[in-house]
């Protein structure tokens, strides 16, 4: 059995409906959709050594089955760059998360490997009542919540629907390179829609998707954080 199979039985069968972000980019990863790299640490010793195998700078994050927005409960630090701050900054991590909500089950923390900043793209996916899943894409953080530039497409999306998702957007300009940023890797972030589309098809019991913020580089793009929610 593949690994998303895996993934969604186990979760159902522990009555949860919210993947944790290691499972959902362990599923990501084997549709094809690159995520930063990232290990499971259970202590501070442990993230420390996770941390020197993937290189610096990291990021830490908490992974919990009761905190879906990270940020909000103080379960986020990027940008670390030795051993001993990562040993200091796993510590931090439990302490803001205690604090937040002290019942909160603890699975551990994540270490990643630290994405470049670059223009940052959205891709979600939902269950439409009436087209039934669809595929979003938009540009991150102003661009969905202030101007709600985004693009829908019922899946199966082919590469050309994803390709007019992508040019459609009033913000696509801002893609195709504009004074020092490069034009992004559209192909890319094609196959990013046709790889999401590709899952959410074989998997209708996903009823959300949300890969918040992708890199968008002018090669490659990375997935810095994915949520799953189950049915
Ligand atoms: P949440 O949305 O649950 O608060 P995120 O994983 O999205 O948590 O992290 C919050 C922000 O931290 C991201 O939007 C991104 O700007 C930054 N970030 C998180 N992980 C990474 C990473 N691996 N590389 C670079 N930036 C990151
Ligand atoms: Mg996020």
């Amino acid at each position: 059995m593949n690994q998303t199979q895996k993934i969604i039985n186990q979760v159902q069968k522990e009555g949860r409906k919210a993947l944790l972000e290691t499972e959902a980019k362990t599923i990501c990863a084997e549709y094809g959709i690159p995520v930063t790299k990232f290990m499971l640490a259970k202590s501070e010793k442990e993230a420390a050594t996770q941390a020197d195998q993937i290189g610096y700078p990291v990021v830490l994050k908490i992974v919990s089955p009761d905190i879906i927005h990270k940020t909000e409960a103080g379960g986020v630090i990027v940008n670390l760059k030795t051993a001993t701050d990562v040993a200091a900054g796993y510590k931090k991590i439990l302490e803001n998360v205690a604090k937040y909500k002290a019942e909160a089950k603890i699975v551990g923390v994540l270490v990643a490997e630290m994405a470049p900043q670059s223009t940052e793209v959205i891709v979600g996916a939902i269950k439409d009542p009436q087209f039934g899943q669809t595929v979003m894409f938009g540009l991150g953080g102003i661009f969905v919540e202030l101007l709600k530039d985004v693009n829908f497409r019922v899946a199966p999306l082919t590469a050309d629907d994803a390709k007019e998702m992508i040019m459609q957007l009033k913000a696509y300009p801002l893609l195709n390179g504009y004074r020092n940023t490069p034009p992004a890797d559209i192909d890319a972030l094609v196959a990013i829609l046709c790889n999401t589309s590709h899952l959410i098809m074989d998997y209708p019991e996903i009823k959300e998707l949300d890969l918040n913020p992708i890199m968008a580089y002018s090669k490659g793009a990375k997935t810095v954080d994915a949520r799953i929610i189950l049915e």
